[in-house]
């Protein structure tokens, strides 16, 4: 009777989301927004980042591309 949990359970790196602040693609489990990466939620809500991790210019944790809006890039630097 518990036999459709199993199917219930998604691999991390299994869904992905396009960011609506810097259009990067990024794995939904790795961010605290829906319509956010961790980069962009961190930056405009205070979440806590991601600690990139970048291996052929993507990060291998979150799957961010190191894109950045222009509103992301006045607030950061
Ligand atoms: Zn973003
Ligand atoms: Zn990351």
């Amino acid at each position: 009777m518990y036999g459709n949990i199993n199917r219930m359970i998604v691999k991390n790196n299994e869904i992905r989301r396009t960011c609506s602040e810097c259009g990067s693609d990024y794995y939904a489990a790795s961010s605290p927004m829906q319509e956010l990466c961790p980069e962009c939620a961190h930056f405009l809500y205070g979440y806590e980042n991601c600690p990139h991790d970048f291996q052929n210019g993507r990060c291998v944790k979150c799957h961010w591309d190191g894109s950045s809006s222009e509103y992301i890039k006045t607030i950061r630097d």
